[in-house]
Formats: C-alpha cells, sequence, structure tokens
C-alpha cells in the first residue's frame, strides 16, 4: 500500500521541516518526504492549502473500558480521538478493574487488539488498586506491556512508597506520570480557592496542594535518579517549580491541558458542571503563566485528559457532578485557536507540543515525519472555522468546556501506519443551516 500526500505545508519538528513539500508512505513507514514525488501510489491526497503534520500523541486519556462502557469505549474512544487528530494514546489504568496487574493488561491488550482505532498505548497503575497503600507489580506489568506507571485521579501520598516505585520504575525503564495533588490540602474543594470558591459558596482546592505535591514528587524523583512526568499542571507556581529543577538538571517533563491555558476560573461562575475538572480551572494570571511556560519550553507536552462522563454524572448540583471533560475531538482545535492563531506559538512549535515531545518522553517513535518512522499523519485544514456541538461529538460522552465555542483549525484526514483511518466532512443542517463534522471511519 503506497500512500502520497501531495503539495500539502510539511510540518516536521524532528527534521525542523516547515515547507511545501509531498509525502510517500509506504508498507506503514514514511518512505519519502521530498518535492514533486512521482509514484504510483494507490491513493493520492491533495493538501494543497492544508497543513501536513504528525499524528498528535496524548499522552492523558480515559478510555473508560472495561468497567465504564457507558462513558467511552476502547472503539468509541479511538474514533473519538481520530477525528480530532490524535493517532496514539495512552490510557489511563483508573478502569474497573484498575489496570494494576499482568492479567488486567492482557485482557486490556485484547479488547485494544479487537476494537482500537487507533494506537492505544497502556499506563499501568503504580499501587494496586490505586489506593496508595502496596505497589504493583511494576516489573511485570513492565514486560506485559505498560509504558507508563501513574495512579492518575490520586497521588501516592506516602513518600516513602512513592520513592520506591520510582526506584523499581527506573530499573524497569518505565516511566511515572504524577497526578500531583495532595489531597489533605485539597480538602474535598470543588472549584479553585479564592474569589470564585468564596463567590459560588463552594469548597476550593488550594494552588498548594498541586504544587506542593509537584515539589515533592519532583525531589524523590532527583533522589532516586528517575525521570517522572508532571501531569495536567495548572497554576503558575507548578511552572516556577519544575523550572528550577529543570534548570538543575533534574529529568522532569510536564504536561498541561487545553482547558488551562484557555479558560480561567471566571468560567464557573455559571455553576455549568463541564468547567469542572480536578485540578480545577485557576486565576487569569495562571492562564498567562501556562502560555508563557508553553511559549519558553518549560511546558513540554499539550494532553487532553479526555475523562468522558455520562449526562447523569455532570448534570446535577456541582459539588456531586464528578470531574474532568472530554478533550480529544477539540485538543487541536483549541490550540490552533489560542496558541498559533495569536503567534504564542507556531506551527513546529505545536507539533511539537502534541506530537513529537509527548512521543519522546513516553519513548515511542512517533510525533515525527522522519523516513523510516511510523506513517501517522494529520492533514488538516488550518482556516476552516466550526462550532464545537454536543450532536457533534463522537465520544459517547458530550461533557465538553468547549460546546458552543467557535474554534479555527479541522482535520480531515487522520492516517495510521499509512492508511487513511478516519476522513472528516462538513456537513450542513439541512434545518438549521449550521455546519457541523461527521466524521468517517473508514477501520471499521
Ligand atoms: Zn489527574
Ligand atoms: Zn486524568
Amino acid at each position: 500500500m503506497k500512500l502520497l500526500i501531495k503539495n500539502g505545508r510539511v510540518i516536521d519538528p524532528e527534521n525542523n521541516i516547515d515547507q511545501i513539500r509531498d509525502i510517500l508512505a509506504e508498507d506503514g513507514k514514511i518512505a519519502k518526504v521530498a518535492q514533486n514525488i512521482r509514484n504510483g501510489a494507490d491513493k493520492v491526497i491533495d493538501a494543497t492549502g492544508k497543513i501536513v503534520m504528525p499524528g498528535l500523541v496524548d499522552m492523558h486519556v480515559h478510555l473508560r473500558e472495561p468497567g465504564r462502557e457507558d462513558k467511552e469505549t476502547i472503539y468509541s474512544g479511538t474514533r473519538a480521538a481520530l477525528k480530532g487528530g490524535v493517532t496514539s494514546v495512552l490510557a489511563m489504568p483508573n478502569t474497573s478493574p484498575a489496570i494494576d496487574t499482568a492479567e488486567n493488561i492482557k485482557l486490556l491488550k485484547c479488547i485494544i487488539k479487537k476494537t482500537a482505532q487507533a494506537n492505544v498505548f497502556i499506563a499501568a497503575a503504580i499501587t494496586k488498586g490505586r489506593l496508595g497503600q502496596e505497589l504493583t507489580e511494576i516489573a511485570r506489568l513492565q514486560k506485559e506491556g505498560a509504558i507508563a506507571i501513574t495512579d492518575d485521579g490520586a497521588s501516592v501520598d506516602n513518600a516513602q512508597l512513592m520513592q520506591e516505585a520510582l526506584k523499581l520504575a527506573k530499573k524497569e525503564n518505565i516511566l511515572v506520570i504524577c497526578h500531583s495533588e495532595d489531597r489533605s490540602l485539597s480538602a474535598r474543594g470543588v472549584v479553585n480557592l479564592g474569589l470564585t470558591s468564596t463567590r459560588l459558596g463552594l469548597r476550593g482546592i488550594s494552588r498548594e496542594s498541586e504544587y506542593k505535591r509537584v515539589e515533592r514528587d519532583i525531589r524523590l524523583a532527583e533522589q532516586a535518579q528517575a525521570p517522572v512526568h508532571i501531569a495536567h499542571v495548572s497554576c503558575q507556581e507548578s511552572i516556577e517549580i519544575i523550572a528550577a529543577a529543570k534548570k538543575r538538571g533534574a529529568r522532569v517533563t510536564c504536561d498541561t491541558a487545553p482547558h488551562y491555558f484557555s479558560l480561567s476560573e471566571e468560567a464557573v461562575l455559571g455553576y455549568d458542571t463541564n468547567f469542572k475538572m480536578n485540578p480545577p480551572l485557576r486565576s487569569a494570571d495562571d492562564v498567562v503563566a501556562l502560555k508563557q511556560g508553553l511559549k519558553n519550553g518549560v511546558i513540554d507536552a499539550i494532553a487532553s485528559d479526555h475523562a468522558p462522563h455520562t449526562e447523569n454524572e455532570k448534570d446535577i448540583e456541582f459539588e456531586r457532578a464528578e470531574f474532568g471533560v472530554v478533550g480529544l475531538e477539540t485538543e487541536l482545535a483549541v490550540a490552533i485557536t489560542e496558541l498559533v492563531d495569536t503567534g504564542l506559538l507556531d506551527w513546529l512549535g505545536l507539533a511539537k507540543k502534541m506530537a513529537l515531545n509527548p512521543a519522546k518522553i513516553l519513548g515511542l517513535n512517533k510525533g515525527t515525519l522522519g523516513a523510516a518512522s511510523d506513517a501517522d499523519i494529520i492533514v488538516v485544514d488550518p482556516a476552516r472555522e466550526w462550532v464545537v456541538e454536543k450532536e457533534g461529538l463522537i465520544s459517547k460522552s458530550k461533557n465538553s468546556a468547549f460546546l458552543g465555542k467557535r474554534l479555527k483549525g479541522q482535520v480531515e484526514y487522520a492516517i495510521l501506519g499509512g492508511k487513511i483511518a478516519s476522513k472528516n466532512e462538513n456537513s450542513r443542517h439541512p434545518r438549521t443551516g449550521k455546519i457541523s463534522q461527521v466524521a468517517e471511519n473508514l477501520r471499521a
């Protein structure tokens, strides 16, 4: 199978290419990136006026299967991923059962093999049942295929246990990802602690609950001489701590999610539970700090923290609603709208944050268009504007923080291993005349 993508603006951060080029994919790999490739390809895509970049690697995704297939499945979540330009995801282990044994990884791999529409990589738990009491068998989990460990949704409170995990992870060459939250400080809060929590009369989540734990996690990693990744950084102090750690040579990386750099706590004032997530939306100053961190490189990656929940779990009182929002279908467009269109990042910078860097952090041969790398490619119309609507989302859950927002940039093709895996087309609603996206799944 040969696929030729012609005349696109090719963005390849690894090789520092931002040029009009053709790309030939052959047998699942990138065969050639050059001008005027003439080759008897089986399929040709005309990408004139389009961006052609590596498929996104989203290192923080909750696919909910096994256990909560009413929220999302590996099938529905990976379809949503492809629609949003995400060709690889790292699946979080807080499923039911949690991914804390080799047997559970086997089960998960089986479902992935049968139903996944995009590449799914596995993160296993640090502690059994994610309860923070007893370590999982990290070596066995790694052998079975886990590429990272995390108790995401919770932090390992016991510092000694966490340090033991970091030492073992280093030995087994598996990445530790931290959901850095000191629950004794976040104190069952539901929104950012400060003006918003006071105005709404809701319990607040302090910034200390995040950055003090970021500080601890980095210190433990340094003592264990292990690399560590801090997930979903949301406040300025965390960025400063990570910047200082990087400066002194600590092997720390971090990511943030689109909602943190595009929305602030004011969004919560209407009690809309689609703005409830953990960590919470912070202040306008934090948004500025996050953008700066993305620009200056302290923040390595953008990940969605795609967290699907049913309407029953979201359409209730704010305090009782689940934390989290879906993000796979909107993350690229939010990043284009907020970061590229505003001149904060160029396309190479964006491809770094959303494809190359996460791939590197996870040790994957992805996020690049270099010769012989996996031909996971997306073709994006950078100028196409669209409105996020519930009906347009193909994730099983619709709890998006961007409903009603007009975004710029639409994925036209997602190519997986050299084959077109999904093609998005615009359709105009016959009655309202609204333009919405239809994702045609070409793999099922
Ligand atoms: Zn988390
Ligand atoms: Zn998460």
